[in-house]
């Protein structure tokens, strides 16, 4: 098994929701076991800003599914509940579903690029991250602690909607 995080999004169709059934469809994933869910945040859009906010969370997952296994059950998972891919690129949308981290793994697949080429930036990421994962370390040796205090606590809002426990 390996330790992955997942960065989870919705602004269209009910977000609070559509984390709700994302996080229980990953718990039926098959050689997997979901291990951690961050609270929920509010969070301003990146790219258009004409578009609803975020609702964000992340979430940690032991697997023993290779990565781009687990790529294919997440994308399927996405379009499950409706997302439609569009051109337009950080455009609305009911579910997004990224690998943010993959054990200590550096992958530069066509399809799958981690760490997440941008985590390091998203507040919406690194919040919630830290909070189920205080401690961790990059595979490139930084530490989450020193990404947080780069990254302003800016345009996030934690919810006090219920948690999900795995
Ligand atoms: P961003 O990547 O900036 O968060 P996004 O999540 O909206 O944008 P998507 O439209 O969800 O982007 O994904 C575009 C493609 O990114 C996917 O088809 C997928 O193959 C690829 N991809 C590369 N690396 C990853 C990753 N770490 N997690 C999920 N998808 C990835
Ligand atoms: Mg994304
Ligand atoms: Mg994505």
């Amino acid at each position: 098994m390996e330790r992955v995080y997942l960065g989870l999004g919705s602004n269209l169709a009910e977000p609070l929701q559509q984390l709700r059934a994302a996080l229980a469809a990953i718990t039926r994933l098959p050689g997997s076991q979901l291990a951690a869910v961050s609270s929920f945040y509010a969070s301003d859009p990146l790219g258009p800003s004409d578009q609803p906010r975020y609702v964000n969370a992340v979430a940690a997952l032991d697997t023993s599914l290779a990565p781009l296994e687990l790529l294919d059950a997440l994308q399927a998972i996405e379009l499950e509940q409706g997302r439609v891919r569009k051109d337009e690129r950080w455009g609305p949308r009911t579910l997004d579903l990224d690998i943010l981290l993959f054990g200590q793994r550096h992958l530069a697949e066509e399809r799958l690029t981690v760490p997440h080429y941008h985590m390091h930036a998203r507040a919406f990421v690194l919040y919630p991250l830290a909070e189920i994962a205080a401690d961790l370390q990059l595979p490139d040796g930084r530490h989450l602690r020193d990404l947080l205090a780069a990254c302003p606590y800016t345009g996030l809002e934690r919810l006090a909607a219920p948690q999900v426990t795995p």
